[in-house]
């Protein structure tokens, strides 16, 4: 399908409680296309009265939703599964025109993405609860969960289906309904993902998205409103924060995916060319948009100038274009200031000593590109070692044995995921298990999938999605006592 023809067909209205509405007194806002800077369309942007509209039909919608059968609700989730896969094309262009990410990715995310639906549709039918005796034989304990009703899912620009399918496949297999507030930069994807619902089945009111470009103006007030349960957010730490204490006075269920820094740990006895290929993987998918992307490498001073030589190889020999241009593995940034602030954080590192190995420039022309870059012997002051780059820099430091290693590697007060490379099964191990993140890669460059929990601890995060522990975030435990 051509791009205009493509762009013609996707909803651009409010999808307000399982239909479309045209913009209300919110007027629109533009989504461009970050390869050029162009504006792609223009799309509704949602009031407070319209974000009072969607909760009005997620709370009338919540009783019916959690009584239908789990069945039922499975099979929506499986129908919808089927029509994204049959739309591909259409996913993966649409997300490549405002996210930017290389097609390539697009339609591995349009998979990713997909098996949140097939994966929470095997898991609606497996909610389950427990009957025991108390130990003191006074009675019985019935143990059954129950949806936690009406949730708000608040979701970034970088994993634009994605993002959006791993918290609304869990609350509708766990019988909640969802209104979504999609990132402002990439709001028609999820825009067709109420398509594909309504295709599917799903009785209206369950679902309504609500793109924005003032997203406070939409969500203040919801998190004020009684009917409200729950709120589960994808974005940084900083707005997490402040999401967590308007989530407090109201004791609002949370689930929040913050920011990472993750380390990418290199010991001496390594294997490097599998290093290699999963530090490349664990750098530059999404074009390092990635709160799972490496973030620093810290390698063995044994093995660093080898790997730092190599690794500056590959980098170098990646195309940089346009995501739906052939054979492109870079995209553009998602935003001139992403890119401004990518830019500066290189210009930190390199006054505080690092040395460019490649790349630390942005690309000349329309569109907001950076070049894939090294940094090499970043000091310990550089602010890149602190702070999630988002972007394609990589930035290597040295360190001498194993204790320095994890050291290193907790050096933060972030811990969503981590990256170890040894051979040594022990150290494996025994670094798998002392490292502070909620997921740990062991020579693997990509970690997340659909069948395992995904979430950090310390500043990254509360709560996990996907796996079977995904679907806990939208359920209440309700103990029943018996005589
Ligand atoms: P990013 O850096 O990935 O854009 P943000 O945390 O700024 O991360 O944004 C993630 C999501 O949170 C987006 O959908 C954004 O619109 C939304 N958001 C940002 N600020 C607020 C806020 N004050 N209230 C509610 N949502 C917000």
């Amino acid at each position: 399908r051509e791009r205009a023809d493509l762009l013609a067909a996707v909803p651009r209205g409010l999808w307000l409680g399982g239909e479309q509405v045209p913009a209300t007194g919110g007027g629109a806002f533009p989504v461009h296309d970050p390869a050029t800077g162009a504006v792609l369309t223009e799309v509704a942007d949602a009031t407070a009265a319209d974000g009072a509209h969607a909760l009005d039909a997620a709370a009338a919608a919540q009783p019916g939703w959690a009584a239908t059968p789990a069945r039922q609700r499975a099979e929506i989730l499986r129908r919808a599964w089927e029509l994204i896969n049959a739309r591909r094309d259409d996913f993966a262009m649409l997300m490549t025109l405002e996210m930017g990410k290389p097609l390539a990715e697009s339609y591995g995310e349009v998979t990713y993405g997909g098996e949140f639906l097939r994966w929470f549709a095997e898991e609606a039918v497996r909610i389950n609860g427990r009957y025991t005796h108390s130990p003191s034989g006074a009675g019985r304990i019935l143990v059954t969960k129950q949806p936690v009703g009406p949730a708000l899912a608040i979701t970034p620009w970088n994993f634009p289906l994605a993002m959006g399918t791993r918290k609304i496949a869990p609350a509708f297999a766990a019988g909640c309904t969802m209104v979504v507030k999609p990132a402002a930069e990439t709001p028609l994807t999820m825009l067709l993902l109420g398509e594909i619902f309504a295709e599917a089945g799903l009785p209206s009111g369950v679902l309504s998205i609500l793109p924005t470009a003032r997203a406070a103006r939409l969500t203040d007030p919801l998190f004020a409103d009684a009917r409200l349960r729950k709120v589960t957010f994808t974005g940084s730490t900083a707005i997490g924060k402040i999401l967590l204490a308007q989530s407090a006075s109201r004791v609002l269920r949370t689930s929040m995916e913050l920011g990472g820094n993750a380390p990418f740990v290199v010991f001496a006895d390594a294997d490097l060319d599998a290093a290699l290929d999963g530090a490349l993987a664990a750098k530059m998918r999404n074009t390092g948009e990635a709160c799972t992307a490496a973030n620093r490498f810290h390698v063995d001073n044994a093995v660093r100038a080898e790997f730092t030589d190599r690794f500056t190889e590959r980098m170098r020999a990646l195309k940089i274009g346009a995501g739906h241009l052939d054979g492109v593995q870079v995209g553009p940034l998602i935003s001139e200031e992403q890119r401004d602030s990518v830019a500066e954080l290189v210009a930190d590192a390199v006054s505080k000593g690092a040395r460019i190995t490649t790349g630390g420039a942005r690309v000349s022309g329309s569109g907001y590109f950076y070049e894939p870059t090294v940094l090499a012997d970043v000091p310990a002051e550089a602010r890149i070692l602190r702070e999630e780059v988002f972007g394609p820099v990589a930035a290597i430091t040295g360190f001498d044995g194993e204790a320095a290693g994890v050291a290193a590697a907790n050096a933060t007060e972030f811990g969503l995921a981590a990256y170890i490379y040894t051979t040594d099964l022990d150290r494996a191990l025994r670094v798998a298990e002392s490292v502070e993140s909620g997921m740990v890669g062991i020579n693997r460059g990509i970690i997340s999938d659909v069948a395992a929990p995904f979430g950090g601890i310390k500043e990254s995060g509360l709560g996990r999605e996907a796996g079977s522990e995904g679907i806990e975030e939208y359920l209440e435990t309700k103990y029943i006592a018996l005589p």
